[in-house]
Parts: C-alpha cells; structure tokens; sequence
C-alpha cells in the first residue's frame, strides 16, 4: 500500500468517525427532550390535587395528596385562611403537612367492642364538621364523626382524617381479650392487675425468658458500672397471700391496695416480673441506676410497669424498681408512645369492689 493510499483511508476514517459523533449527539438531544418533557408533566398533575377540596378522598389518592403536600409553597386552599399548627411540641406525635391537623396519639390501640376517640387538634378556622373520616378497612374497625373508632376484629388498619386534600393517618390496631384456663391474654400478652387475676394454680415460677432478658440488663449495667440486681421475682399465690395480710394488719386494707396486690392480682405471679435492687425505695428513680434502667430496659423487653403520673390508670403509685417483661417489641412501642401497659391493651385496672369497699380480706 503507498502512502498516498494509507492517507486516503485515515482521511475516510476521520469523516465517518465525525459522523458518527454527529449522529450520537443528535441522539442524545432527543432523548433528553423527551425526558424532560415527560418531567414537566408529572408535578402539573400533582400540583392540581390539594385545591381539589371537599371530595371523597379514598386511599390511594390520599397518599399521593400527602407526597404532593410536602411541596413547601402549596398552602390552604384557596380562599382559605387558617392558623397552621407550627409545632407538635411533643415529639414522636402527628401533624399533617401544612399543619391543618394534629394528633397526641400516633397510634391508636382498641379492644373489640371497644369505641376510642383519636383526639385531634385543628388550626384555627377549621371546625370539627370539616373534617372527613374515613379507614382503610372496615372490617377491622368502624368510623364516626367526631373521630369515634370502634374494634370489629383483631387487626390492624389506619384511619384517616383529612381537610381539603390534607391528611393525617393514624395506625389503629384492634386486640382481642381471651380468657384461657383461668388467665387472661390480650392478644399475645398476659394480664394480671385489679381487673384481670390468675388462678390459684398458676405457678410457673420466674420464666426463663424474664431470667434470660434480665441477667443481659445487669450484665450491660454492670458494665457501665451500675449495680442492678432482681430485690423480688416471682411470688406465687400462697406467697402473696402472705405478702398482702400483713401489709393489711401493719397499715390499712387502703394502704395495702396501693402497694401490693391482693393475692391472684400480683403481676408477680406471671413470672414476668421482677423487682430491682431494694424494693420500695423511692429513692431509687432518681439514682443513677434507676434512671439507666427507665431509659433502657425496653431495649431487654421490659417496661416500668407503673409509672408516675398514670396512678389512676394502672391502679398503683409509681414504683421506678417494678418491671416487666413483655418482649423488645411491645416494650419499644410503650417507651416510645409514654404508655402504660392498661393504655396499649385498651384495659382497665379497678377492684370489682373498689366503689363499696366492704369486704375484709384474709
Ligand atoms: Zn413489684
């Protein structure tokens, strides 16, 4: 081949190869027209649906309602004028988007044939017969104005209640109380306390899944050099007996009721249950302990059973050395909600003869 020959074909080369590029970015162009085109379309199609007020809003639409609201410049709709809720205040609780609606309960727990109210706060302007209520399965539970939830069936679903394309959707879930062989469960859980007692032959010592979980609490205490160690466990009935009549004979029948419970009412008695370090020393929630062990022990599965400031809910005064177990998942979700056993399995906790007081124990 001459050189003249070799020039020739690099020369052909070249003009194919600026060809070619020439093509490649015609194509890119085109594509990114495109793209961009279909882009644009999508937020118009958003942006429309918050000023779409005052229609029924099922389920699907009020997820894309709620995304579409996170837009900063969308505010009320139009004509509209409210004071938004800025702030919850309260971490961990609700506010919708533009903060037209706020709940202190982010989620709701219902026994069945149980009706719960979901307290909701409203901006000013809006009044309660503007807000739409609706929930995502009516077979779990049924929904009323004014935010009145009944259980129908163990489960779980969320109601929605939303204000011109605005909405707060708040988790329910339904339990179920069942009464096996003498012991109550709500759902997966054990009860003992002044509504719920177990039988007398119930006795199956301190569970090892308690033994377990709280030898792994001392332990990390430990090693941030606190002393925590189980005071009392497990009490059988026949204990408890004893346990009860002599805070009765020392103090009152009123006293003893609460302090300690009647014997069959002891959580102590679930095997669930333990006592920290020194039983009844109330100094012991401001101690260095008792403070890591309220921050800490739901990470173990355990709960302060009673704490301060639910005294009438729980039936007890608060005791900061009282635990109990009930599983990493369910201890998580009251520390976190600030509830108490009773609030989270929608039960109560009274002595049946609490209102006539007249019987004497033995
Ligand atoms: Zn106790």
């Amino acid at each position: 081949m001459t050189s003249n020959e070799i020039r020739k074909r690099a020369a052909r080369r070249r003009r194919y190869f600026v060809l070619l590029l020439l093509v490649i970015i015609a194509l890119i162009f085109a594509v990114t027209k495109i793209v961009s085109r279909a882009k644009e379309s999508v937020p118009a199609m958003h942006q429309g649906e918050p000023n779409d007020s005052l229609v029924v809003i099922d389920d699907s639409r009020s997820t894309e309602t709620a995304e579409a609201s996170t837009d900063p410049g969308v505010t009320a709709a139009e004509g509209e004028t409210y004071t938004p809720i800025t702030e919850t205040g309260e971490p961990g609780k609700q506010v919708s988007s533009h903060g037209s609606l706020y709940t202190v309960k982010p989620h709701i727990y219902v026994r069945i044939n149980h009706q719960k109210k979901i307290p909701l706060s409203l901006a000013g302007g809006i009044t309660p017969d503007e807000i739409r209520w609706t929930t995502n399965n009516a077979n779990i539970v049924d929904v009323e104005a004014g935010g009145y939830v009944t259980g129908l069936e163990k489960g779980e679903c969320t109601v929605t209640a939303s204000y011109k394309g605005e909405v707060l959707s708040i988790p329910v879930t339904v339990r179920e109380l069942n009464v096996i062989d003498g012991c109550t469960f709500v759902d997966d859980i054990l009860v003992a306390n002044k509504s719920y007692s177990l039988p007398q032959s119930y006795d199956p010592g301190l569970l090892p899944v308690t033994e377990q979980a709280f030898e792994k609490l001392c332990d990390d205490a430990a090693a941030e050099g606190l002393d925590i160690h189980q005071g009392s466990g497990y009490r059988s009935y026949d204990f408890q007996v004893k346990v009860y009549n002599s805070m009765v004979s020392g103090y009152s029948k009123e006293y003893a009721d609460t302090w300690s419970a009647r014997p069959g009412y002891s959580e102590h008695q679930t095997g669930y249950t333990i006592d920290c370090n020194d039983i009844q020393n109330e100094g012991f929630a401001d101690s260095p302990a008792g403070e890591w062990l309220a921050e800490h022990c739901h990470e173990y599965g355990f709960i302060i059973r009673y704490p301060e400031g639910k005294e009438d809910i729980t039936g007890y005064n608060y005791e900061s050395w009282h635990i109990r177990y009930v599983g990493i998942e369910h201890a998580t979700a009251i520390y976190e909600q600030d509830l108490t056993l009773e609030e989270y399995l929608d039960i109560d906790s009274k002595y049946a003869d609490d209102e006539t007081d007249s019987e004497n124990e033995e």
